[in-house]
């Protein structure tokens, strides 16, 4: 068994930091002051949605309580409305830290997954969704947020 003496510390240049700052594209459902909200490109399910903080963290145990407490209100927030935008008889939501935990992106992030009766979960990391239907998946949970 092997531990870091030195916690790892959270990287700019992560991917997730990249869509905060606009470098990269995201097909976003929600925003506020401290969250944002988008579609997963390798969807374990349709209408996998990602939240995540906008102040720097690599995991849940580097997490500023605030922004914790910020995010896990938005999972709250659009968990209900992808439930509701995908008829979903559940949701699993989860959140991974460190490599030995399964995370491959180093800025908090919680899944949310609609479920149904009788269906598996994907794979994580499966394969890469087409753009357009992630795109109509996003509107749809946006309606959904409206209150459409
Ligand atoms: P993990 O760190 O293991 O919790 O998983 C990271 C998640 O981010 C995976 O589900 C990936 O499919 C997803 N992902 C990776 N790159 C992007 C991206 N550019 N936009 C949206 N989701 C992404």
């Amino acid at each position: 068994m092997s531990s870091n003496v030195e916690p790892a510390q959270y990287d700019p240049e992560n991917i997730f930091a990249k869509i905060l700052r606009g470098e990269i594209p995201a097909q976003t459902v929600y925003e506020d002051e401290h969250t944002l909200a988008f579609m997963d490109v390798m969807p374990q399910g349709p209408g996998h949605t990602l939240v995540i903080p906008k102040a720097p963290a690599r995991g849940l145990l580097d997490a500023d309580p605030a922004s914790l407490a910020a995010t896990v209100a938005t999972v709250q927030r659009v968990a209900r409305a992808v439930k509701a935008a995908f008829a979903a008889d559940g949701l699993t939501i989860f959140q991974y830290n460190e490599p030995a935990g399964g995370q491959t992106v180093f800025h908090l992030h919680v899944h949310i997954v609609p479920r149904f009766e009788g269906v598996a979960l994907g794979r994580h990391t499966g394969g890469m969704a087409d753009k357009d239907v992630l795109a109509d998946h996003a509107g749809k949970i946006r309606a959904a947020l409206a209150g459409v």
